[in-house]
């Protein structure tokens, strides 16, 4: 059995975009020695009194500590950026029903760039999701947000920055509009939260996005994409410990009496929580440091490298490390089609077509210099009319 396994396993280096994001292989090897030593134990008891729960809590304190926090910030962890941002939107619904009764059909203005799971979570919530459009700048058009606000809205979304064009949203301006209609305002920085705060350290140009914004009331954040923890592993940050009202459901049930748990999950692996308590403790604030600067050394490179492909281009400049990938005068879908022939993964996005190469601190040298070198005979390959363009641009 093992040894169908081993032949199913891909090609470590062509696969590396597709297995993001991983660390050094010191924090790789660390991560999964932790978490092995852990993976029958269950985080299904992290709010009993356990060893589980206080590493946790370890854990959720120094996640904490970089978003700028107010006295009384808190954390709670769940299972990946699609449970931390149904999480938010579940206790922004709950706070609605106190601070604004008259919302009888909640509803959220959401900018065009956000996540698509802005658009699958309300679906669960019975929430209404509305899509704005951007401005040129790829940050959300502020005029057609506040067009959007009705008496039905119940809370704003920032990305910071959005998977799709690595760019920040206007969180400060975000603010303004969400104090005076009423509403919750989130920022989704699941892909950025772990690399922002070491990129702002870095002298790189990062708007203001965190609590120092006063009206952001949570904020979601993926330790298993920057923080470079084992699937699945993400965090809701809170403005204050009282917003967790909204959040926890914990009713008096049947048979079991009390049930509390950490969120949407009950059983839930505990290997993540010490492969990350493990990770934070080896790296420390310069270890995040330090990789944050290869992580931006390497963009500058490979953007350099790109553009330097004639039909090709990097249409924008990614404020953390996503590296759009655009086509001047040849098809880009035969282009990932030609990359795909050669076993490479690359993410897409559909609307406008780009390839996404979402940039981690195992992608130094070897990685970057074979993708640009397939890269650029695919591309002399397309212009010989070698490829068609069947290979769509997906995100998943
Ligand atoms: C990755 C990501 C998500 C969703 O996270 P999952 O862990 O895939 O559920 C949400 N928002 C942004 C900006 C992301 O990058």
């Amino acid at each position: 059995v093992l040894n169908e396994l081993r032949d199913l396993l891909p090609d470590p280096l062509r696969t590396h975009w597709q297995r993001v994001f991983r660390a050094t292989p010191d924090v790789q090897e660390l991560s999964l020695a932790a978490f092995t030593m852990f993976y029958q134990d269950n985080g299904f008891f992290s709010l009993g009194n356990s060893t589980v729960g206080e590493i946790e809590a370890q854990v959720l304190r120094m996640a904490t500590s970089l978003f700028s926090p107010a006295v009384d910030s808190c954390a709670t962890s769940t299972s990946g950026g699609s449970e931390s941002i149904f999480s938010a939107l579940h206790a922004a619904r709950e706070w609605a029903r106190e601070a604004k009764p008259e919302a009888d059909y909640p509803n959220i203005v959401v900018p065009y760039s956000a996540h698509p799971t802005f658009t699958k979570m309300p679906h669960y919530l019975g929430i209404e999701e509305r899509r704005v459009p951007m401005s040129s700048d790829m940050r959300v058009d502020l005029g057609a947000v506040e067009e959007a606000i009705d008496r039905n809205t119940i809370a704003l979304v920032g990305s910071a920055p959005s998977w799709w064009f690595s760019q920040f949203d206007p969180i400060p301006e975000l603010g303004v509009l969400a104090e005076r209609h009423n509403l919750w305002l989130h920022v989704d920085a699941c892909v950025g939260g772990y690399l922002s705060p070491f990129f702002e350290r870095l002298g790189e140009p990062i708007p203001p996005w965190d609590f120092r914004v006063p009206q952001v009331k949570s904020i979601s954040a993926d330790l298993h994409k920057y923080g470079y923890g084992p699937k699945p592993y993400s965090t809701v940050i809170w403005r204050s410990s009282d917003l967790l009202r909204f959040h926890f459901v914990h009713p008096e049930s049947g048979p079991a009496g009390a049930y509390k748990m950490m969120g949407f999950t009950g059983s839930r692996p505990a290997g993540p929580v010490y492969a990350m308590w493990a990770i934070m403790r080896h790296l420390g604030y310069e270890g995040y440091l330090n990789l944050a600067r290869s992580v931006r050394d390497n963009r500058n490179y490979l953007i350099e490298e790109v553009n330097s492909i004639e039909g090709l281009t990097v249409p924008w400049q990614p404020v953390l490390a996503q590296v759009p990938i655009a086509a001047t005068d040849i098809s880009l879908e035969a282009v990932n089609g030609g990359l795909k022939s050669r076993g490479w993964g690359v993410f897409g996005m559909a609307n406008p077509p780009i390839l996404h190469v979402p940039l981690d601190p195992a992608a130094t040298g070897d990685t970057t210099e074979a993708f640009l070198s397939d890269l650029r005979e695919v591309v002399a390959e397309v212009k010989a009319g070698q490829w068609e363009a069947t290979e769509g641009l997906r995100y998943g």
